[in-house]
Parts: C-alpha cells; sequence; structure tokens
C-alpha cells in the first residue's frame, strides 16, 4: 500500500527522536524522501531538526514558551500558535529582529474537541483578533487534531471537521485566510480521511496537510477487537501492510552454567531448579528495557525465545539460554524485530509490560546507539 496522499501535502512527524528511531537519521531520510515539512514538539527538538534539514519548513507543535521566540525566528521554525502569551512572546521577539509584518508564518491550532490544546470556540474571536494588518504574525494554517480517526463510523471526526469548518468560516469573516489546513496523524491518513479533509480545505481556498507519525515508521495505531466501535476497512488493511522499521539489536556479553539453587539478579527473585546456562546482556532499564520484564518475558537468542531470568538492572540482563546451541560472547540477541522465525513486536513487549506499544520504541534509551540499514 502506497502511503502517498494525493490529496494533501505530508508533514512528516518526527518528534521524540522519530518516535525513538532517531531524528538525525530519520528526519534526513525523510526530506530526502519528498517531505518539505517536519514536525516536532517543542523549539527544543526543532533546533535538532533544523540542525540536521536546514531547507525544510519545521512545525513545533506544543507551544512556544517564553524566551524561546527569539531562537525560534533566528532558525525559521513555525510555530503552533493558540494562547495570548504565545503571541506575546512571537511579537516581542519579532519587533526585536525588526520582522516586518505579516512575515512570520504560523499555524492556528483549533481545539476541536479533543481538549488538549487548540483556541476554543469562546476564545477563538480573541486570538483571531491578534492577527492585525500590523501583527509580525502571519496566519499561513489552521490546525487541528483529531481523536477518533480510528472509528469507522467517523461520527466524532465529522463533529470536528463541521466545528472546524465553522472556526475557518469566523476567520474568513474577519478577513483572515490561511494556506493550509492541517488535520490529522496517521489514523486519519490510513482511515481514508485525506479527501474529505482536502475537500473541506477546497470550500475554504485552502489545501491540505496531513501529519503523520507512526505510519512513517511502519507502524499503526493499535486496534482492539473489544473495541464498540469497528476501524474504517482501509485502517485494517494498511496494518496488515505496514511493517515496522526499528529492529533494537544487543550481544551476549558472558556465558555461564550455573548449578540448581542459584539465584539470579537483585533480591534473588530467580532460582534455578535445575542446572542452567545463563547469557549475560549488557542492556537494561537505562537502555529501555521495561524493568517489569524481568522473570516474565523473552528475548530472541540463536532462533529460539530465551526467559529473562530475574530481575533487570538498570545496565545488564540475563536470559536463560539452557539448551540454546551455538552461543557465545559476541552472538547477536534480539529485543525488538525478528531473528529465524521468530519475531518480538513493540505490541508483545508492551503487553507483557502493561503498557503501549509507542512507549516501547520512544523510551529505548539514548546510549542505544542507532544505525541505518
Ligand atoms: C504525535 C502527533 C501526530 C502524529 O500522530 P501519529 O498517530 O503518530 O501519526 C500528529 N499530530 C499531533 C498534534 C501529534 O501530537
Amino acid at each position: 500500500m502506497s502511503l502517498a496522499a494525493p490529496h494533501a501535502e505530508l508533514l512528516a512527524i518526527v518528534k521524540a527522536d522519530a518516535y525513538g528511531h532517531s531524528l538525525a537519521l530519520c528526519a534526513p531520510a525523510v526530506v530526502r524522501a519528498g517531505a518539505r515539512w517536519l514536525g516536532v514538539t517543542s523549539v527544543e527538538e526543532g533546533l535538532s531538526a533544523r540542525a540536521r534539514c536546514p531547507q525544510a519548513r519545521i512545525l513545533v507543535i506544543g507551544g512556544v514558551f517564553p524566551g524561546q521566540g527569539a531562537d525560534l525566528l533566528r532558525h525559521n521554525l513555525t510555530p503552533v500558535v493558540w494562547e495570548h502569551v504565545q503571541f506575546d512572546e512571537l511579537e516581542t521577539a519579532a519587533h526585536a529582529a525588526c520582522v516586518p509584518a505579516a512575515s512570520l508564518a504560523v499555524q492556528l491550532e483549533i481545539d476541536t474537541g479533543m481538549s488538549r490544546q487548540g483556541a476554543s470556540p469562546h476564545a477563538l474571536p480573541q486570538i483571531l483578533a491578534r492577527f492585525t494588518p500590523a501583527s509580525p504574525l502571519r496566519l499561513e494554517a489552521v490546525m487541528t487534531h483529531l481523536f477518533a480517526a480510528d472509528e469507522a463510523d467517523g461520527v466524532v471526526t465529522a463533529d470536528q471537521l463541521a466545528r472546524l469548518d465553522q472556526a475557518l468560516s469566523l476567520a474568513a469573516s474577519a478577513g483572515l485566510y490561511a494556506d493550509w489546513l492541517n488535520v490529522g496523524g496517521s489514523a486519519a491518513l490510513l482511515a481514508g480521511l485525506a479527501s474529505p479533509i482536502a475537500a473541506l480545505a477546497a470550500r475554504h481556498g485552502m489545501r491540505a496537510m496531513i501529519r503523520p507519525g507512526l505510519a512513517l515508521y511502519g507502524l499503526i495505531p493499535p486496534y482492539d477487537p473489544s473495541f464498540d466501535t469497528p476501524e474504517p476497512p482501509t485502517l485494517a488493511a494498511a496494518r496488515n501492510a505496514l511493517r515496522p522499521v526499528l529492529a533494537w539489536k544487543t550481544r551476549v556479553a558472558s556465558l555461564r552454567s550455573v548449578p540448581a539453587g542459584a539465584v539470579v539478579g537483585y533480591n534473588g527473585t530467580f532460582v534455578a531448579t535445575e542446572p542452567l546456562r545463563l547469557a549475560l546482556l549488557p542492556a537494561g532499564y537505562a537502555d529501555g528495557l521495561d524493568r517489569r520484564l524481568g522473570n516474565r518475558f523473552s528475548l530472541l537468542a540463536g532462533g529460539q525465545r530465551a526467559p529473562l531470568a530475574g530481575r533487570v538492572s538498570m545496565d545488564q540482563a540475563v536470559l536463560d539460554v539452557t539448551g540454546i546451541p551455538g552461543l557465545e560472547p559476541g552472538s547477536e540477541v534480539v529485543i525488538l524485530g525478528s531473528q529465524g522465525d521468530q519475531t518480538l513486536t513493540a505490541f508483545d513487549h508492551a503487553e507483557a509490560s502493561g503498557t503501549i506499544p509507542w512507549e516501547v520504541f520512544t523510551r529505548i534509551g539514548s546510549r542505544v546507539p542507532r544505525f541505518a540499514v
């Protein structure tokens, strides 16, 4: 399946170190693949993306804080705005930098129902009034986030788009017209919403932009079959077509044989009931190997599942590799990904550690080196 959305401009979300995949590798890769826009959460992340991608447009989604306006301007980052304090900060920084009127492009977020960020309908008239002709700010895009794009009946999304439609009409009645309508992430894209979003944009003389993150990394939002609202069929098809791009591997540091009765790891939570062969791994919870996996999850060694014996330490973990032939110091161990005919997914990790898959790879530690393969 192609991820191309003929109806919309793609803004590639590379926040949180490209979802743990490495901003340094992924941001230049998506730009080489044709993305003109990158999306990050903070000004700090924006500066890091700018150092790697000098030409890209970079959208800072999570808001600009007091004192960050100057950096934002200097590095040509594009802020999402919705609060008066953000306008204050940007206006102050723009005046200090002698930026002419209407030259600092911003994206205005509208809260269409998620209650997370964005101008609420009652606050919108006052926020729109900040775009005076003399303001250094220029309304380049209107943005909102869809929070139920993975629900097949589309009722929530239709309601959100109706609220967005009203907000755009309100802006038009204030004489404000933006170039872009920036709506939704991977779920919206894969549920086929690019086309209705583009239609809404066109009705207001705008072009559509869509902001996938997960799908770029071969991942899509989880679907829980017990969920009371079925998912759109295109989303189910995408789930089968996408493959996660990330694998996380380590190596056996050393091997030892222990007798029955040996205890393994902090507080001796694992006791050998027979002679065992143990492999030490140089990966622990500081690397993102969740401590809750100790004694309840297996990694892949020698093409087989090898249980984690005892507690996961900060820097190390121990695998029970009894009966797995051919292992020696340096042998590959797969934490996430495939080995032989076995595969461990972020979903498997998440189920065992009681979280969601996205947390698994966004928490892979910064000291774990990333390589493009
Ligand atoms: C993280 C994020 C996205 C990307 O969402 P995915 O589900 O990863 O595609 C899009 N928009 C906003 C506002 C986000 O915070």
